[in-house]
């Protein structure tokens, strides 16, 4: 017997219910779907079960990705139903028949479910019919008096079983594919370990396939990211000779004094430079930030909750019908603002759930302490080598030096490297940075190849006992063939402990572009069989964006690499930690 049948939209809204259905369910086994198959990078599973006191049930959905749907059936797990998934793919055809993103009410869709539901149930009944059902070898048991299937689910091919697979739904499943093509194969394992305690979230493992598109850097990442300790030089790829002239980039009318912009080569002679190390304060890195919007947002979703539109004169409910109040007639002109803006208040009523999931999405699964992993690498006697990568004029080696800075106040030695070999001035607006903060900078001028600069610097550290090897690149498009090239070839060469990966949050998506196709690049250009792709990203110019802070989460989500550090600011100190909470706050907001 099914407990519930739904079909919403991606963005949460509930289109349709089956209503005979009507069981209340225990627990909350669709808003545990949500968070931890659909919002994360699980989608790529058709079934799941939830366990909750005094409730066991399986969950089966499938999407229609072009229309941006989910159809998801519960029942209990104790039962068997051999119907299901050809269910949900009739109802998926039908449905999408009718579908109509304008409208709501579906009830016309009742109807249609029942024959549906039906037909499936006398396919399933012949089915079981004509076959011998043979009991499996294992993972049997008793439970109410019926016979549990533990390899019941889509494509199983599990080990030891036997003859799994016995009751007809091998029949049902076959070649079945989800909408992007990738077949359920192989997810039964993954399944079978969150039969207790189920989606709790805390793995990882999961595979990516499916209707949230993540899964393809992904796969990337884990190709990539084993190190080896030779270093195999390949012949020489120079890169062109060709120049570019950067212009400065002016970020204010006033720019503070502190600010950290050398682009200009006639001030990177040093001539006029303090030579005592800057002091300008303690880094943001290591200060904690208190964030306190949360009164606003409270406040908001109070009203929601009281259904006082009154008393909030800016809420939501209030500011949406603003416009049409008063008016004598309306149209559909009139109201169409209001109900979109009812729309997106009714798709966030999954707000909890979805919280948790961006908290998740942008919490780094890897270490991102830099500071033990220096230690680490130096107890080893081998400088920590960071290569700062990126597209022109984001900040990379102002952020360079803003990491310098910070690793200086750890007591944490520092060398620079200048890589970029390229972009004319860019040696001497390192050189200043390194003469400002008294570290030394390791720099071979220009038109030599970087990765042999950056070979030769590591080595250099090492001789001198620097903790930290801070390796500056040139910038370059994401779509530069040749210097993607060399790009790769300097990680291949020097196999640094990081690649970060420096983006500018103020372009927004065009940032979450650059870095797949930068570790799309690094991926296929790559001599490596094992390419070492980009493992963390440094945000710049979080000053500069008010709330649009939706790159942050972006690039997390389709790189997988961490967010480690946010530049904030012109000056050395402008260096901090990414503050999730606030983030998902603004998010959310
Ligand atoms: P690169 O070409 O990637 O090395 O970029 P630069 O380090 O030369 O920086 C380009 C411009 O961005 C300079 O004017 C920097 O001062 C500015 N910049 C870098 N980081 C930040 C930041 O976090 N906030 C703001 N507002 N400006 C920044």
């Amino acid at each position: 017997m099914l407990e519930q049948l739904l079909i919403f939209t991606r963005g949460g809204l509930i289109l349709w219910t089956c209503k005979e259905l009507g069981n209340a369910l225990k627990g909350s086994p669709i808003d545990t779907l949500i968070r931890s198959c659909l919002l994360e990078e699980r989608s790529g599973l058709a079934s799941f079960n939830y366990d909750s006191a005094g409730a066991a049930y399986t969950l089966k959905w499938t999407f229609h990705n072009e229309l941006g749907l989910v159809f998801v059936a519960v029942y209990q797990r104790i039962l068997h139903l051999l119907y299901v998934d050809d269910l949900l793919a009739m109802m998926k055809q039908s449905f999408s028949e009718i579908y109509d993103p304008k409208r709501t009410d579906y009830s016309d869709f009742d109807e249609m479910f029942r024959q549906l539901r039906k037909e499936a149930e006398a396919r399933a009944e012949e089915l079981k019919k004509s076959k011998q059902v043979t009991k499996p070898m294992n993972n049997l048991k008793k439970q109410g008096g019926q016979l549990q299937k533990g390899g019941f689910e889509r494509g199983s091919n599990r080990s030891g079983g036997g003859s799994a697979n016995d009751d007809g739904d091998s029949d049902n499943m076959r070649g079945r594919k989800l909408e992007n093509g990738h077949s359920n194969v192989g997810n039964v394992e993954i399944e079978e370990s969150r039969v207790t305690g189920v989606a709790n979230g805390k793995e990882n493992t999961s595979s990516n396939i499916g209707a949230f598109d993540v899964s393809k850097l992904q796969k990337l990442r884990n190709k990539g990211g084993k190190k080896t300790d030779t270093v195999v030089s390949k012949g020489s790829n120079p890169d062109p000779k060709k120049k570019i002239t950067k212009k400065n980039r002016v970020w204010d009318d006033s720019p503070p004094e502190s600010k950290l912009d050398f682009t200009d080569p006639a001030g990177g002679n040093g001539s006029n430079i303090e030579v005592e190390a800057a002091d300008h304060g303690e880094s943001m890195m290591d200060k904690e930030e208190v964030f306190s919007s949360d009164s606003e947002s409270e406040e908001d979703e109070e009203v929601g909750k009281h259904n006082k539109p009154d008393a909030k004169k800016t809420g939501w409910f209030s500011s949406m019908f603003q416009s049409i109040a008063g008016k004598a007639n309306l149209d559909k002109a009139d109201l169409e603002p209001a109900l979109k803006a009812l729309k997106d208040r009714l798709m966030t009523k999954n707000v909890a759930a979805m919280e948790e999931a961006l908290v998740r999405i942008l919490t780094p699964r890897r270490s991102i302490d830099i500071l033990r992993d220096v230690h680490a690498a130096k107890e080893q006697r081998k400088p920590y080598v960071v290569v700062f990568v990126g597209v022109n004029g984001v900040g990379k080696s102002t952020n360079l030096a803003k990491v310098a800075y910070w690793l200086l106040q750890h007591k944490v030695s520092v060398m620079m490297a200048a890589c970029d070999t390229f972009r004319s001035g860019a040696v001497e607006q390192l050189r200043t940075h390194a003469r400002r903060l008294q570290v030394p900078i390791f720099e071979k001028g220009y038109e030599k190849d970087p990765a042999i600069v950056a070979k030769e610097a590591i080595q250099e550290a090492t001789r001198n006992g620097s903790d930290v090897v801070l390796v500056d690149t040139a910038g370059r498009m994401q779509d530069n063939e040749p210097l993607m090239r060399a790009l790769s070839k300097l990680i291949y060469l020097n196999n640094p402990d990081l690649v970060l990966f420096v983006g500018e949050a103020l372009v927004g998506n065009d940032a979450v572009d650059q870095l797949s196709k930068f570790n799309q690049k690094l991926a296929d250009l790559s001599s490596s069989p094992n390419p070492q792709l980009i493992d963390g990203i440094l945000l710049t110019k979080f000053d500069t964006i008010d709330d649009k802070v939706g790159a942050a989460l972006s690039m997390v989500y389709v790189s997988g690499a961490p967010v480690m550090f946010v530049g904030c600011g012109q000056s050395y100190t402008d260096l901090k930690k990414l503050n999730v909470k606030s983030i998902v706050k603004t998010l959310l907001k």
